[in-house]
């Protein structure tokens, strides 16, 4: 797998550096190509900041329509439930330790806190911090943790524990290396759909649970006009919320059982919350809005009416297409 980074500088010294075998070929090559992809996903003549080079326009172009095609296939088998995204959220009780524990400071760098730093935690975060939008990840990540735990289903979390409005990202080793690519892939994203949805701009988490008067999620009490608010009284009843156990509940109501076509995953029907990150996550995978009448339908079409979930979405596809590009050179 060959990665390239932007600037060009960076990519043309780690060339020299590492990539024995080619590494002149790769000097002259990113040197003198005049197409990328920019950080849009978009292909660009002229060179400048290229997080992709390509050789022609010819090839960028069909690098674009290869990945965009996985895409829609990665969209559409999670329409169908043949990948799941999240298995569960719920680290096991006695968890062991972080195996790796790291600060993350605006520009995405990380610092060893804990445990031990490795190729494999830094190369997942390397992964997650591509994806994620720097509009999230700058102002709202500050830590991310690695925990290795076979006997557990859980493939990652995210959680403000201290409610100060910062998250860590946490992922279990083991659930991400038994996932497929595709799979790890929409774990993130639903993951960072949680703080896409869940964030100071989008919840008050000065105001307790008791003093709220529209909902609490546990992170916060949603503001007027927040995406989770609006999801949330559009699709889900008070009735429905109940049998789940909040919120941010359990999920033992069997609303999915009960009514299928109102989710996009059974996921999803575990809690508003999920719901929202679920739907989210096929958001940002699909291609076209769904024509179709199930309300699962109809909820993917409200997001893209949510101005700043639309926005997001544009940038994590974009970030997504970019990493497709990249992993498929
Ligand atoms: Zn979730």
């Amino acid at each position: 797998m060959r990665r390239f980074f932007a600037p060009l500088v960076a990519v043309a010294l780690l060339g020299a550096l590492s990539w024995l075998g080619y590494a002149s070929l790769q000097w002259y090559q990113l040197q003198t190509l005049p197409y990328c992809f920019d950080e849009q996903g978009a292909v660009v003549s002229g060179g400048g900041d290229c997080v992709v080079a390509c050789e022609s326009e010819a090839e960028c172009d069909a690098l674009a329509r290869q990945v965009e095609g996985e895409l829609e296939g990665l969209a559409e088998a999670y329409d169908q439930g043949s990948v799941g995204a999240v298995r569960s959220e719920t680290p096991t009780d006695g968890q062991a330790s972080f195996s790796s524990s790291y600060a993350v400071s605006a520009g995405e760098t990380l610092a060893l806190t804990g445990g031990e730093d490795t190729a494999e935690a830094r190369s997942i975060w390397e992964l997650i911090a591509r994806i994620a939008p720097n509009t999230l990840s700058d102002p709202y990540i500050e830590q991310y943790a690695t925990y290795l735990d076979p006997q557990s289903d859980v493939l990652a979390y995210v959680e403000d524990s201290d409610l100060n409005g910062k998250w860590s990202v946490v992922i279990n080793l083991a659930g991400h290396r038994a996932s497929t690519e595709q799979e790890q892939l929409a774990t993130i994203v639903h993951e960072l759909g949680h703080i896409v949805t869940l964030n100071t701009s989008q919840l008050d988490p000065t105001i307790p649970e008791e003093e709220c008067p529209t909902a609490h999620p546990g992170e916060g009490c949603a503001r007027e006009g927040s995406s989770i608010l609006r999801f949330t009284r559009t699709f889900w009843s008070e009735q429905d919320i109940a049998a789940v156990g909040g919120f941010a509940g359990e999920g033992q109501g069997n609303l999915y059982s009960a009514s299928p076509e109102r989710f996009v995953t059974e996921y999803a029907a575990t809690n508003p919350v999920e719901d929202l990150a679920e739907s989210f996550t096929y958001f940002v995978l699909a291609r076209e809005l769904p024509v179709g009448s199930r309300v699962a339908d109809e909820k993917i079409r409200s997001l893209a009416q949510d101005s700043y979930l639309a926005e997001v979405r544009g940038q994590m596809r974009a970030n997504l297409v970019n990493e497709l590009v990249r992993m498929r050179r």
